[in-house]
């Protein structure tokens, strides 16, 4: 079995090992440690990443993590587990979205990867800061040993479990058998965890909301390794069911890689939507006018346009416009706001509606 080596984690046949890397050193002293668990079986294997937290408030990943690593997992597969339970501690200890130290989403500090801009001289040469320090050495850990990889997060209060299906870059026309190829193990990776699979937003959005610099949009697009998002319903709280369902969705994707024995475990412990067709995340409803809503839908439900998915009225109770907030699209209610305030604008639930989108693009030339 290869050595692998992260931190102070190393592997050992047929053994849970821990470890931890030196994330970044404050300038109190403190070393914000990243913490590692590697489960390495006895017969050779691919090597997978599962990474939770990244988000601080958000918590099912960290027990799905100390539920699946066990010393008997370590004695049936092939090939190595290695598990970050939280990549991000600081978020974690008091939970909150961001790192103390560093005020933008962590989820968006990855490396650059293949759209750095290859044209950039020393005087704009951006200098990873903060919490990018933590990220490129995660991405580095990546890049050198992983072959897949899967990042555990939570939604909101309001929202059913899903995966997420990033769009897939290339840069030449010569590269775009390679992305197809890639694209297809994604797909078969993410359908065999078992919920329901939403695409990312479009290309063009993909790209100016930085998803390409998240932790799976960036293993998946720059290291082009088959890597995806877990969403696991509720944030901030965890859920039994969600917990045990979202284990034996990951052991249906390590029985996808080849690395575990064994039919396929189905989830049974909540609903899994099944679309007939390719649904992309999208933000919907949005509202005109400032208002206060009272959803009459809950997370999961299939709407048709036209139907109401709220109640719409002022602060004395008394009805706007028709009364109701409609949907303008048929498709799957995937989370809903928590607020009951609104702004015009404002966007009150993310659906999962009809991907019209190629999930394949060629990187706009600069
Ligand atoms: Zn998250």
């Amino acid at each position: 079995m290869k050595d692998i080596i992260i931190g102070s984690a190393k592997s050992e046949p047929g053994k849970l090992t821990y470890g931890s890397i030196d994330g970044i050193e404050l300038p109190t002293g403190i070393i914000e440690k990243i913490p590692v668990i590697i489960a390495q079986g006895v017969k050779e294997g691919p090597t997978f990443f599962l990474t939770a937290n990244v988000h601080g408030y958000e918590l099912t990943g960290i027990a799905v993590i100390h539920e699946l690593m066990t010393e008997e997992l370590a004695q049936e597969l092939k090939g190595t587990l290695v598990a970050i339970p939280t990549l991000n501690p600081s978020a974690f200890r008091r939970y909150h979205h961001k790192a103390v130290y560093d005020d933008r989403d962590p989820n968006r500090l990855f490396p650059e990867g293949m759209f750095a801009d290859k044209k950039e001289t020393e005087e704009d040469k951006e200098y990873p800061k903060h919490y990018e320090h933590i990220t490129n050495k995660i991405y580095s850990y990546f890049e050198q040993y992983a072959d897949y990889h899967i990042d555990f997060h939570n939604h909101s209060l309001l929202s059913i479990p899903y995966s997420i299906l990033d769009r897939l870059f290339y840069h030449e026309d010569s590269q775009k058998e390679e992305a197809e190829d890639l694209l297809k193990k994604q797909e078969e990776m993410v359908k065999s965890f078992g919920m329901l699979v939403c695409a990312e937003f479009p290309a063009n959005k993909y790209l100016k909301m930085k998803l390409h610099r998240s932790v799976s949009g960036s293993a998946f697009n720059s290291l082009r390794i088959p890597a995806f998002t877990a969403e696991l319903g509720e944030n901030l709280y965890l859920v039994p069911e969600v917990i045990s369902g979202s284990v034996k969705g990951t052991r249906n994707v390590l029985r996808w890689a080849g690395m575990l024995d064994g039919p396929n475990e189905k989830i049974t412990e909540f609903p899994v939507p099944k679309p007939k067709e390719r649904l992309r995340r999208f933000d919907h409803p949005r509202v005109k006018r400032s208002g206060i809503v009272r959803f009459i839908v809950k997370p999961g439900d299939y709407v048709k346009k036209g139907q109401p998915v709220a109640k719409f009225t002022d602060i004395h109770g008394r009805p706007l416009d028709d009364g109701y907030i409609r949907t303008e699209y048929d498709g799957y209610m995937v989370a809903l706001q928590t607020r009951m305030t609104v702004f015009p604008n404002d966007t009150i639930a993310e659906m999962g509606i009809k991907d019209e989108y190629p999930l394949i693009a060629k990187t706009p030339s600069k």
